[in-house]
């Protein structure tokens, strides 16, 4: 019997660990640094909840989710994003009765039943913020502050940040009926799913990956035309703090997000270098979602990065692996017990250390320790250890020293510490 793992998912191995660890890290500092908190929610919900957030008529909830019953008969759903959940706690556990502002953020694994292929996978990971309570445009400007942040700190600068509006309950109705009545007309040159959304969800033509699609919509109007005065307003001023904050970015008219829960400001971090799945991080408003789902009438924005993709474009400069500081070589049995416990005492100090388990030769032994790009091996001969010597050789300089029993941990310390770890050449 041979087991597998599940089409689309895939296993984070060893050797991408550190990739991840490293982005994983610099979303808690820069996130933390402007005023968020992490939330952490569960991987499944009632299935109601992301038919009601995200739309009937999306592509996630008409055919992407894993949707199943318990032995119960409710129907669940593995998440498939990361903002229905988080607004779900936040209504339930009345977070906006401790403070009418709320910066949430939160990382995890989210589901969608895709076609897998490069940046695109049916168990893939997000980090995603969310800014509660906040109608003033500072925030919009501030959110996009902070992503931007983030690609800069990770290394990351193969990215343009594209921002559009798709304006609010009072001005997307008549835009969507011009949409409506520019796509009737030229319905035989879509493609199927698009003749289809041209009713029920006709903004989602506009990013069809569809050539023909694409073409038959160049004069298409735009949302940026039917603005209402208020949220023409709320766009101009996101633009002017961008633009006071040094922030380059590119007005992306056709620009339309998946989810039906977005109004006024979208955004998303595009790259050249990723095929089709060139959106990196995406996000937006989505003023009327929390009323939508029973709770208070409160604003809201935020995005998702997708850190497959992240790690995708991280992975042409690797980051540096550290090089391993001491390798403990020992010879014959006791001199083994003696480098264990050696080897217990230094890391309790918070010293990296490695030793072979089990019996090998010096020359299988120095192998390893080369695997590992060690700094220094500890020599634990049985000739020395009679004499209560040890004997430390610098990998790099390729000289040894004998070094007593005694006091050896500290003098191991010693020395570790003044020699700066580097990471493995090449
Ligand atoms: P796409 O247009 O590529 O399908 P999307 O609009 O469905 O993206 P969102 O729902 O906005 O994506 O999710 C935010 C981010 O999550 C995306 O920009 C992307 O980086 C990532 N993402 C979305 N779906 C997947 C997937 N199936 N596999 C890997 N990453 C994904
Ligand atoms: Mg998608």
């Amino acid at each position: 019997m041979n087991i597998t793992g599940i089409k689309g998912m895939n296993d984070i191995l060893p050797g991408e660990i550190a990739t991840w660890q490293f982005l994983e890290q610099e979303a808690h500092r820069i996130f933390q640094t402007y005023g968020f908190t992490e939330i952490r929610v569960p991987v499944v919900e009632k299935t109601e909840l992301f038919c009601r957030s995200i739309g009937e008529t999306t592509d996630i909830v008409e055919k992407e989710m894993y949707t199943f019953s318990d032995k119960s008969g409710n129907s669940l759903t593995l998440r498939p994003e990361g903002t229905a959940p988080v607004m779900r706690s936040f209504i339930q556990q009345k977070l906006h009765a401790q403070d009418p502002v709320s910066k949430l953020y939160y990382m995890g694994p989210m589901f969608r039943y895709e076609r897998p292929q490069k940046g695109r996978y049916r168990q893939f990971h997000q980090i995603g913020v969310e800014a509660l309570g906040v109608d003033d445009p500072k925030i919009d400007a501030q959110i996009l502050a902070m992503l931007c942040d983030y690609f800069n700190s990770v290394g990351i600068d193969d990215v343009e940040l594209h921002i559009n509006s798709l304006g609010c309950k009072e001005c997307r109705p008549a835009y969507r009926q011009a949409l409506i009545d520019y796509l009737q007309d030229r319905l035989g040159e879509l493609c199927s799913d698009c003749q289809r959304r041209s009713q029920t969800n006709p903004l989602r033509v506009l990013d069809c990956k569809v050539p023909a699609c694409q073409d038959a919509t160049v004069t298409a109007p735009s949302m940026l035309e039917h603005l209402c005065g208020d949220c023409d307003d709320h766009f101009k001023q996101v633009k002017d703090y961008l633009q006071g904050l040094g922030i380059d970015y590119t007005v992306n008219a056709r620009m339309v997000r998946g989810l039906d829960y977005y109004s006024k400001t979208t955004f998303e971090m595009v790259t050249g270098s990723l095929g089709s799945q060139n959106a990196v991080a995406a996000g937006g408003r989505y003023d009327g979602l929390i009323a939508d789902l029973g709770g208070p009438a409160l604003p809201g924005i935020g995005f998702a990065m997708g850190v497959e993709r992240l790690v995708l474009m991280k992975s042409a400069d690797q980051l540096a692996e550290q090089r391993l500081p001491l390798f403990l070589a020992a010879m014959g049995q006791q001199a083994s017990d003696r480098a264990f416990l050696l080897m217990a005492t230094l890391q309790r100090q918070g010293l990296r250390v490695e030793m072979e388990y089990s019996s090998k030769s010096l020359k299988a032994q120095m192998r390893r320790a080369g695997k590992f790009g060690a700094r220094f091996v500890l020599i634990l001969g049985e000739e020395e250890l009679a004499r209560q010597m040890v004997v430390l050789r610098d990998m790099d300089a390729g000289t040894q020293q004998e070094l007593s029993l005694v006091g050896l941990e500290e003098r191991l310390l010693e020395l570790l510490n003044e020699t700066e770890p580097e990471p493995v050449a090449g």
